[in-house]
């Protein structure tokens, strides 16, 4: 069999977005690029490709995300590693990441990363601001692990730095211009309707936000003027229908708001100035 004939028989076996999901297996797998891909389609496939491809097609075909299996993603063009037990960056979050980055002066500006994960928010915003100083805080060792390892693929080691911290009940000891976070916001009970792909795989720690869903907007509001600079920038991405519940919750607090929409136009991401 040559590449060509890989990719397709790989699609075949995979079904729906098979010919996408295929060609980034067998990239991964025979460890090429797209280019070199499409370029080398007539090139034959060794046993151990094939060995390798139908563990992968095994794994895809009981539900397991495609990410988890390739061990990595890209969000806001960079590539990132991810493993169970870290949630796969959305690309909904890209939203919160360039609101973000659009309201960041040119001055130096320090900021906090709650509920890391991947590192993804914090690495991407290092990455595209060079006048920032990013600290990266979870719970989870599993996520500091991997977000160390995406400091270092991104080469943002000297700016981004990352902490174990239980934002619960804890918070940063110093002030940072900018406070942003992606927290666990599914509600308890709306977990088990979700899909397999998520609800099966992806670490619950990171979607559960509680019987309402807003435990995490609700500490980090409640405890921010510990942490943020007044004048800082509060700023969260939400689901579709929280937006007045946690505009309501920062300003009873002392914030500015405002809610940004993604482009399904729900509301997505709450952004607010600490007055
Ligand atoms: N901040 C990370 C992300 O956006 C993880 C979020 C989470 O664990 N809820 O991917």
């Amino acid at each position: 069999m040559v590449i060509s004939e890989f990719v397709r028989e790989t699609a075949k076996q995979l079904g729906d977005n098979a010919r996408f999901e295929a060609e980034l297996m067998v990239m991964s797998v025979m460890e090429m690029d797209r280019t070199r891909l499409v370029l080398n389609g007539k090139l034959p496939v060794m046993p151990q490709h094939t060995y390798r491809m139908n563990k992968m097609i095994e794994r895809r075909k009981k539900g397991e995300p495609l990410q988890y299996i390739l061990g990595e993603t890209e969000f806001m063009s960079l590539d990132f590693f991810v493993r169970e037990g870290v949630l796969i960056p959305r690309s909904d979050t890209e939203i919160l990441v360039e609101t973000v980055i659009d309201k960041i002066s040119d001055k130096k500006t320090t900021v906090a990363d709650i509920c890391t994960g991947s590192g993804c928010i914090g690495i991407s915003i290092a990455h595209y601001k060079k006048n920032t100083d990013i600290e990266l805080f979870d719970i989870s060792d599993i996520a500091l692990e991997t977000a160390e390892k995406n400091i270092k693929r991104n080469n943002v080691s000297e700016r981004v730095k990352f902490y174990k911290m239980d934002i619960l009940n804890e918070y940063p000891k110093k002030k940072y211009d900018v406070v942003v976070s992606n927290p666990p916001y599914i509600e308890n009970a709306v977990i088990e309707t979700l899909q397999t792909e998520v609800k099966d795989y992806e670490p619950r720690i990171a979607l559960d936000g509680g019987e309402d869903g807003l435990v995490f907007y609700r500490r980090i509001t409640e405890t921010a003027h510990n942490f943020l600079k007044k004048g800082g920038l509060l700023a969260f991405e939400i689901g579709y229908n929280q937006g007045e519940s946690v505009r309501g919750l920062m300003q009873n607090d002392f914030y500015d708001t405002e809610v940004i929409k993604d482009l399904n136009d729900n509301d997505r991401v709450v952004i607010g100035k600490l007055k």
